[in-house]
Order: structure tokens, then C-alpha cells, then sequence
């Protein structure tokens, strides 16, 4: 007789629901744990209550080279809410109301991107030259410990590029994938992301953004996926302590009082959740792998505006030498879903943009009357508009714990899967995945966590 196996995942982020998912397909019997009344974790959307609309916690999109997410995507049936203008085609613009496109050649594949950045605008056929050569020394850099200890800014200046070059080109590109300063990033993450997203195979540099707020196209769907299957959920409670017997746990407290038991547990907190959780039950962060409390957060800040008429003519454009990372055309993109009920424009039709702006911490200690200001003025530079200073609406979100920083020899505080806990585990974006913190890291966090305990540790 088949005896099936139990397993608790602590958190339904990204990492929790793929775990959850591989687990319950190995065969175990799951539960999951969340303190929220809906799955998603960092990546959800609510209802706004004027204008009327469902707005998301923070603008998210994934390139093409996000295998584990695109998988994901068709296993809990929500491909069809991500699209992207695929071959390659990101508009740039400056803050001068100069506008240039960053577009794949497919049929000189593997030199597509070298039209576009011969032709790049805001810098000299120079620096353009030594960009194409710094990204052919970037392809053949093998991996090593020490380019994990150095940073992405100073392996580019190695490699003769101007500080006016990563300002106005490698900044542009790598800083929102990060969502950090170029010296905050270690070479070899910078490397892996070059070779990976922008010199990978044909359309991983695609950038695919959702066409309906994030719950519809991923907490509900994998909220579906995971009660079809039989997984028990706990929506709306939240792990208060976690219960040893001698090196294994016993049992899950939840703050509703419920206890709940089973034969491993997973957890998939952030980890400023998981240090928290586990500090309450007096369990030393020296049964993790990783210094953990070394680890540091990037924040990012959204900025919603809606005005009377189109604000921008593209679905979304990458900024040169300002804080906007990117700016959203966020109503053409939802109209582009026609399926989406819950996302229709209400009836007054406003017209929305999202600026994103990565590394964000500083600005988020500005009031609101600041931050409308200064980012309002900002719009009118880089589409050179004057209408673009009085918005009808703004909405300020922020999440200052937003992404993990993959500084230089940040590596070793990340953790491994298995602990020194018998029956405990660890997944999550800011464990040790060999990818910045992304819905792409969390997925493979969880699907990782599930493989080894299903092959490793109980085969
Ligand atoms: C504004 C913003 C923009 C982003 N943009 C992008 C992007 O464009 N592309 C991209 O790939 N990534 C982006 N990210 C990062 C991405 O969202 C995260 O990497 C990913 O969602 C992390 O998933 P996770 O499951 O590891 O963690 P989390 O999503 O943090 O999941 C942890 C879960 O644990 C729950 N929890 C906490 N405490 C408890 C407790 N005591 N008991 C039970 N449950 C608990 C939380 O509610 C949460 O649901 C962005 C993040 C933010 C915030």
C-alpha cells in the first residue's frame, strides 16, 4: 500500500504555491499556510476605490528567458493573461523628449541586439563600439568566486566603459531587473543576467507584462489549481511559532489557535518573516544555511497617475538618466485584454501610466505633494508635454522590503534548501536560487525545494 506523505509550506508567495504544487504532484499530501486572505505574496492586486479600477502592489513584468515562470504559467492555466511585443521592441526615451528603440534583428541572431545599439541615440558611435565589446567579454567570462565579491559597476569600468555609459545605457538596461544601483550588484549576477536575458536564446530578452490585475493572472488561478488537486489551504493565518522534538518539528502553531501537523515542513516566508517566526519559537538562525541576517532589502515605489486624454502612444518605455525606471501605459495594456471584466475603465475613462522606481528608499520618505511634483514634472521632460504636470488622480504605492540586494559577496548570506532541522526546509526568493530576487527565483526556489525533498531526502 502506497503511504502518502505530509508536508506544511509556510507562506503562498511565488515560492510557497510552487512548492506546494511539486510537492502535491510527488505525491505528498499538502497543506499551506498564509496570513493573507489570498495567495500571491509580493505580487497581488486590489480594487482601487476611485478611479474605480483593480491597481496592483507594484508594476511586475518577466522576460522571456523565465522558463520556470512560463511553465508555471500553463500549469495553473494563466498564460494567456501575460503577453509581450515579441520580437524584442523597447521604446527608451531621455528626459528630453528624445525617443529611440531598443529592437531584436531575429535574423542576425546571436548579434539581434547589434543594429539597435549601433543606433543607440544618447550615446557616441564610440561608447556604442565598447558596449558591443564589453557584452562579447561578458558571453565568454567564465563564472568564479571572485566575481561574486566585485561589483557589476566596477567589472564594467574593467572593461573601458565611461561612467556616462552606465548612466546612460547599462543602468537603463540592468538596473530594473535588479531593482538596484549598478555598485549594488555583484559582476556575477550582472554577468549571468547578460548571458542569460540579453544574449540567450531567440526572445529571452522578450519582456511579457500582465494584461489584468496580478490576483487574476496568478493568486487565483493558482488558488484554483491548488484546491483542485486537494491541497488544504489556510488562507487568513499566519504561522505564530514553529514546534520542535528534539531535531525535528513537531507541529505549526497558527495565530487562529489551530495546530497543524505533518511529516516535513517547508517554509517560503521573506526572510525578514522567516527571522521573526523563528525568533518567536526560539529556534537559532545557525540551523539555516547562509548568514540570513546579513541579507539586505531594495525598496520600489509606484506612482499611478490618470489623466483626461493618452498620456504616452507605447505600451511601456525604459527611461535614460532619471529615477523612472519605467513607465506603463497602463490602460492600453489592460484594454488590450478584453477578457478581463474586473479590469473594464470606469466609466469617467481616466487614462492611467505606472512609473516604476527602483532603489526607491530614499524618495518614499517624501510627502506625497513632493513625490507628485517631482515625478509629474519628470513626465513633462521625458514626453516633452505640459499637460502631463496636472494629473486628475495619483496614488503613491510603496514597498520599501520589495526585492533582496545581490550585492557583492552577498552570495554566502543567501541559504540552501535544507537545514540542519531534520523534516525543515527553506525556498524563497532570497534563497540561494543563482537568480535575483523575481517571480522566475521564487519559482525555482519552490520547485527546487520540492525536487530534493522528494528525491533527496526521502528517496
Ligand atoms: C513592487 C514590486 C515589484 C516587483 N517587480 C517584479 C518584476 O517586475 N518582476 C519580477 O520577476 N519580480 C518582481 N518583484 C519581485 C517578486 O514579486 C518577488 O520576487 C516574488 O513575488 C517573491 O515571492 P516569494 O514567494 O519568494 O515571497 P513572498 O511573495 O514574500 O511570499 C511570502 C508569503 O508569506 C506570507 N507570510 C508572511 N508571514 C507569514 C506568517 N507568519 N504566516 C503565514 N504566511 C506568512 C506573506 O503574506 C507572503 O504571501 C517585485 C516585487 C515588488 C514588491
Amino acid at each position: 500500500m502506497a503511504i502518502t506523505k505530509t508536508a506544511t509550506v509556510l507562506g503562498g508567495g511565488l515560492s510557497g504555491i510552487s512548492c506546494a504544487i511539486y510537492l502535491q504532484q510527488f505525491g505528498y499530501k499538502v497543506s499551506l499556510v498564509e496570513s493573507r486572505q489570498f495567495l500571491g505574496g509580493r505580487s497581488f492586486s486590489f480594487k482601487y476605490q476611485w478611479p474605480l479600477e483593480t491597481i496592483d502592489n507594484g508594476q511586475h513584468v518577466a522576460l522571456g528567458c523565465c522558463s520556470y515562470f512560463f511553465d508555471f504559467l500553463d500549469k495553473i492555466d494563466a498564460s494567456q493573461y501575460w503577453v509581450s511585443d515579441s520580437p524584442l521592441n523597447i521604446s527608451i526615451r531621455d528626459t528630453c523628449g528624445n525617443k529611440s528603440v531598443l529592437r531584436e534583428s531575429t535574423w542576425l541572431f546571436p548579434f539581434h541586439l547589434l543594429p539597435s545599439i549601433l543606433r543607440f541615440p544618447f550615446i557616441s558611435y564610440s561608447e556604442r563600439i565598447g558596449i558591443i565589446l564589453a557584452m562579447l567579454m561578458a558571453k565568454i567570462q567564465s563564472e568564479s568566486e571572485a566575481m561574486s565579491e566585485v561589483s557589476f559597476h566596477d567589472w564594467l569600468k574593467s572593461h573601458y566603459q565611461s561612467d556616462r555609459v552606465i548612466k546612460r545605457f547599462w543602468s537603463v538596461i540592468v538596473k530594473p531587473v535588479f531593482n538596484d544601483n549598478l555598485d549594488n550588484i555583484s559582476a556575477s549576477m550582472g554577468i549571468m543576467f547578460l548571458k542569460v536575458g540579453l544574449l540567450g536564446k531567440q526572445g529571452s530578452a522578450d519582456v511579457f507584462y500582465p494584461t489584468a490585475g496580478l490576483s487574476e493572472c496568478i493568486g487565483f488561478p493558482s488558488e484554483r489549481y491548488l484546491r483542485d488537486v486537494g491541497c488544504e489551504l489556510y488562507l487568513g493565518s499566519a504561522v505564530e511559532s514553529i514546534q520542535m522534538d528534539g531535531n525535528r518539528i513537531r507541529e505549526v502553531r497558527l495565530r487562529s489557535g489551530q495546530v497543524v501537523h505533518s511529516d516535513i515542513v517547508v517554509s517560503a516566508l521573506s526572510y525578514p518573516n522567516l527571522v521573526r517566526v523563528l525568533d518567536d519559537s526560539n529556534i537559532p538562525l545557525a540551523h539555516l544555511s547562509g548568514d540570513i541576517s546579513e541579507l539586505r532589502s531594495s525598496g520600489i515605489m509606484n506612482v499611478y497617475l490618470w489623466y483626461l486624454r493618452p498620456p504616452m502612444e507605447e505600451k511601456f518605455c525604459l527611461v535614460v538618466d532619471s529615477p523612472i525606471e519605467s513607465i506603463f501605459n497602463r490602460t492600453d495594456i489592460i484594454e488590450s485584454n478584453h477578457t478581463s471584466d474586473a479590469m473594464r475603465l470606469s466609466p469617467d475613462r481616466y487614462y492611467c501610466v505606472v512609473l516604476s522606481i527602483g532603489n526607491a528608499n530614499d524618495y518614499m520618505k517624501w510627502t506625497h505633494d513632493e513625490v507628485v511634483a517631482f515625478f509629474s514634472e519628470e513626465l513633462v521632460r521625458i514626453f516633452d508635454d505640459p499637460d502631463l504636470k496636472t494629473p486628475v488622480h495619483v496614488k503613491i504605492l510603496k514597498q520599501p522590503e520589495a526585492t533582496i540586494r545581490c550585492q557583492p559577496g552577498s552570495t554566502k548570506y543567501r541559504s540552501q534548501c535544507m537545514t540542519s532541522i531534520e523534516n525543515f526546509f527553506i525556498s524563497g526568493d532570497w534563497t540561494l536560487t543563482g537568480w535575483p530576487s523575481t517571480m522566475e527565483g521564487a519559482i525555482r526556489s519552490g520547485y527546487s525545494a520540492a525536487k530534493y525533498i522528494h528525491e533527496g531526502y526521502y528517496a
